[in-house]
């Protein structure tokens, strides 16, 4: 009698979270369905060509053993790929989110410090005249951990992040220093950490404040006579979380003075956490003195994201807007936009806009659309016909041969060479570049890509061809 498909299909993802983690799960095996099982051959489908390739080219192995071990040596896996041209959902309506909302659960915290005659310190914060001193932690609800979606890319410092917001102050991470390129969520977890924070220690004051606006408020400070106050102000905090810290370069009176509040703060056991463009040793015009306290505690970067953390990041904008977008145009745009977070969300909004306004349905060809005026294009596209011409040239091959059925030798390496780049630097899928490549199907391609990464480890004189042909092609 067979066995009950979706039963089968359970235990192989069983397997298969125990193998790999949890994103790449949820990314690549979460969307799969499983159809039939006839005569040992499960059939799954999945969302496109690109998610078939995908699961070929990283996870055979993993799915080769896995339907062994509940098929059988007979088992075997086939795929039925989803062909959706019916994308023709009706236009979404836009929801932006509030970003500048600044309510969190808790209200603002009075703090009892007595410092001038009329019983009130200034708060840098607000304009002077108020009376009472209200610390409002300046935190934003968006930027939460529930929006922060993990990957390789941010895992250690997400990791400090949580620690610190059970125990701030307590933990070795102090400060707790993190350091990226623009746009891969400095700020949204030095938020992320504040807000977990308030949430667990409701009557702790944290606040959370731009390097610019705290250098602002030191100047405007000192020349209003209320030196003191500023400096009185940051001391009393239980938490302070300053954002872009390069930007104190050159800036040697607001340095001193940070110096007196990281000294007050650390040694009463309060939390700093400090975001800055580059690691504590690259960082110029900081005195020595500060440089040494960033790196007493934890320095952690944030790298770009790689491919699954990016669908991951899509997926949950997407939800947070709670809108429905194709799995095809979430690939698109995850595989077109890699350098940068707030890229990623510049295009969804401008595709979610261009939908609303001009009544059009989100697909992939209003996602090209929108991808050509809202990425940057590198300089020049390199796109397979270049490719094909490089290389051809470069091993003295007529470009039609590559097109060929002809198994000459050197015609085939240069083919092989040509799909190899072509899978490195474009876009297209392995379907594709066989396709473009003499009509061969994906697993030729594969096949190719393989064989030149194996000889470029073993064959270095092939290995300088192939660094020669890359930057021809880069050129
Ligand atoms: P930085 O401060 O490093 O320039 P931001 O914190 O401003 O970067 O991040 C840019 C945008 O990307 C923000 O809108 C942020 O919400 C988003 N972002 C960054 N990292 C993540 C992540 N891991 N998950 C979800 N969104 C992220
Ligand atoms: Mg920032």
């Amino acid at each position: 009698m067979e066995k009950d498909f979706v039963k089968v299909w359970d235990s192989c993802l069983k397997v298969i979270q125990d193998n790999i983690n949890l994103q790449s799960f949820k990314t690549w095996f979460e969307p799969i369905k499983p159809l039939k099982l006839e005569n040992d051959v499960l059939t799954i489908q999945v969302p496109s060509q690109f998610f078939y390739e995908w699961l070929e080219e990283h996870y055979i192995t993993l799915l080769k053993k896995t339907i062994k071990k509940e098929l059988g040596n007979e088992g075997r896996l086939e795929y039925s790929i989803v062909v959706d041209n019916t994308l023709s959902k009706s236009p979404v309506t836009i929801k932006v989110p509030t970003k500048n909302s600044k309510d969190l659960k808790n209200p603002p915290i009075s703090l009892p410090v007595n410092i001038n005659e009329d019983n009130t310190i200034r708060n840098p914060f607000i304009i002077p005249g108020l009376k009472k001193v209200e610390v409002h932690s300046q935190l934003n609800p968006i930027y939460s951990f529930d929006n922060f979606v993990e990957g390789d890319c941010n895992r250690l410092a997400r990791a400090a992040g949580l620690a610190i917001a059970s125990n701030p102050g307590g933990t070795s991470f102090n400060p707790l220093f993190i350091y990226s390129k623009v746009g891969l969520g400095k700020t949204h977890l030095g938020h992320a950490i504040g807000i977990k924070i308030k949430n667990n220690f409701p009557n702790k004051t944290v606040v959370y404040v731009e390097t610019n606006k705290f250098v602002q408020q030191y100047v405007d400070a000192t020349r209003n006579g209320h030196h003191n106050d500023f400096i009185h102000f940051y001391q009393m905090l239980d938490t302070l979380i300053l954002d872009d810290i390069h930007f104190l370069s050159g800036k040697e009176g607001t340095q001193n003075i940070f110096f007196d509040v990281f000294n007050h703060l650390h040694r009463s056991g309060k939390q700093i956490v400090l975001t800055s463009d580059k690691p504590p040793v690259e960082m110029q015009n900081i005195e020595q003195r500060l440089l040494s306290r960033f790196k007493w505690g934890l320095a952690a970067d944030l790298q770009s994201p790689d491919l699954e953390t990016r669908i991951a990041i899509f997926e949950k904008k997407i939800y947070n807007e709670g809108i429905e977008i194709p799995h095809d145009v979430i690939e698109y745009l995850a595989t077109s936009i890699t350098a940068n977070i707030r890229e990623i969300e510049g295009a969804l909004i401008s595709l979610i806009a261009q939908s609303t306004l001009n009544k059009k349905a989100i697909n992939l060809a209003l996602a090209k659309q929108v991808l050509d005026v809202c990425v940057k294009k590198s300089a020049r596209e390199i796109n397979i016909d270049y490719i094909q011409k490089v290389v051809c040239e470069y091993f003295n091959v007529p470009p039609e041969m590559i097109g060929s059925k002809t198994r000459k030798r050197e015609v085939v390496q240069a083919r092989q060479i040509a799909m190899y780049f072509s899978k490195n630097f474009t876009k297209l899928s392995l379907a594709m570049i066989g396709l473009h490549c003499g009509n061969k199907d994906h697993a030729t391609v594969l096949h190719a890509c393989r064989t030149v990464n194996n000889l470029m480890e073993t064959d270095r004189q092939f290995k300088s061809y192939i660094e020669e042909i890359e930057k021809k092609i880069r050129n």
